[in-house]
């Protein structure tokens, strides 16, 4: 395993490689996590040197903090790890809200203190809002009292409110940011800060803790176009190792943080975090990622990761799964097929009132998606084209 530093916490290692426990294995049939088959994720991550863990108040229904709480526990591993964990902004409705929250998640996880405390997915109206809720004052309060160690920041919006955030307040430590080759322009299609929000960073000194590195599996498991693009290359490499090895050749990347559920995904990683440096893939692999960079940039219809943070949606539409299928649709070239395919798995979900068919345009998913994509004009978008090749 690699390790790297942070240029405000020279103190501490880091393993490239953070475990990001929003997508733990369930039990079968249920939404519960299986603590048993966590575990055993977790041992081996930390067996193999990844010392990064990652979690936040609305993963798994807020379940992610308290099983993993649990796990560290019982398996003595608090002195062996950095715990990650975030103010769910979007909770605090006044300024008490922030002391009783963080109270709850110490409780939850069965720690006296967070290593690396981040405010959740912020915007540029939310650090307003969090700036008239007195957000630094509580944030030095619990840094204070020893709550928490080190006060940073995920981030989801243009590159301009990133840097207003990172100029107005230098008691961040550090950030977290969507970026992948996918996302590398953030702003083209979605609203992150990308390419321009690494470089801000570190003339800022905030290392920077990257989320979505695999795009929620989509680059790790990609379409048949993208796996040509790599068997053409003079090197073999699975399709994920290719994708984190492009963030890891950035130096402003302190690590990665990848949802694993399987312990093959776990050894994969480690393996290849073990010998991934900054800077070191040549030319010849950088044309390879400028052209898997090319056909996602023309196929992708809606940049969605699959977080799940817009549903449940009160209709009962099943948003992130008719994003997956859009989106797949595209990517199997079905939209540029003449004869009309059968596209069922869209049907089913018609048939099962699931489908867009169900919005009441409410707009209440918009304001929880860290893309900022318009979910009901995109849904209806998706319904109309998978509809019509049916
Ligand atoms: S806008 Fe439509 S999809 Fe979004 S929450 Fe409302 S009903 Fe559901
Ligand atoms: S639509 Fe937005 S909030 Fe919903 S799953 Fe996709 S990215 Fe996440």
């Amino acid at each position: 395993m690699n390790y790297r530093i942070f240029p405000k916490i020279p103190d501490c290692q880091i393993s490239v490689l953070g475990f990001g426990l929003m997508r733990l294995p369930l039990l079968s049939n249920s939404d519960e996590i299986d603590k048993e088959k966590t575990r055993n994720l977790i041992k081996l991550a930390v067996s193999q040197g990844v010392n990064y863990f990652d979690t936040a108040y609305p993963y798994h229904n807020g379940k992610s903090e308290s099983v993993f709480g649990e796990i560290v526990k019982e398996e003595n591993l608090r002195d062996k790890i950095f715990i990650a964990d975030k103010m769910p902004v979007w909770d605090v409705k006044k300024e008490d809200d922030f002391y009783r929250i963080l109270d709850e998640q110490l409780a939850k996880l069965q720690t006296s203190y967070i290593d690396f405390y981040l405010l959740h997915a912020m915007d540029g109206s939310r650090w307003e809002q969090m700036k008239n809720l007195n957000v630094t004052k509580f944030l030095e309060y619990a840094k204070s009292q020893g709550k928490i160690r080190h006060i940073g920041f995920s981030f989801h919006d243009n590159f301009d409110a990133f840097k207003k955030m990172c100029d107005e307040y230098s008691g961040f430590e550090f950030c977290q940011l969507q970026y992948n080759y996918i996302d590398e322009d953030g702003e083209i299609r979605t609203q992150n800060p990308g390419w321009q929000g690494l470089k801000y960073a570190a003339q800022k000194e905030l290392g920077v803790i990257v989320m979505e590195p695999l795009r929620g599996g989509l680059l790790a498991n990609p379409p048949s176009g993208i796996r040509d693009i790599f068997a053409s290359a003079d090197v073999p490499r699975l399709p994920a190792e290719w994708a984190l090895r492009y963030v890891w050749e950035s130096q402003e990347v302190i690590t990665a943080l990848s949802g694993m559920n399987d312990e093959s995904q776990i050894l994969v990683n480690c393996a290849v975090a073990s010998t991934a440096f900054p800077n070191s893939m040549p030319q010849s692999q950088l044309e390879v990622i400028k052209k898997a960079q090319f056909w996602f940039e023309s196929k992708i219809k809606v940049p969605c990761t699959g977080c799940k943070y817009c549903v449940p949606c009160p209709k009962g539409v099943s948003i992130p799964e008719i994003f997956e299928k859009y989106n797949n649709a595209s990517m199997r070239g079905l939209f540029e097929q003449t004869e009309k395919i059968l596209l069922t798995d869209y049907e089913n979900l018609v048939n099962w009132n699931k489908g867009a068919n169900q919005c009441v345009n409410c707009g209440s998913c918009v304001k929880h998606c860290p893309q900022h994509i318009d979910i009901p004009l995109k849904i209806q978008e998706a319904h109309n084209s998978l509809l019509l090749k049916i």
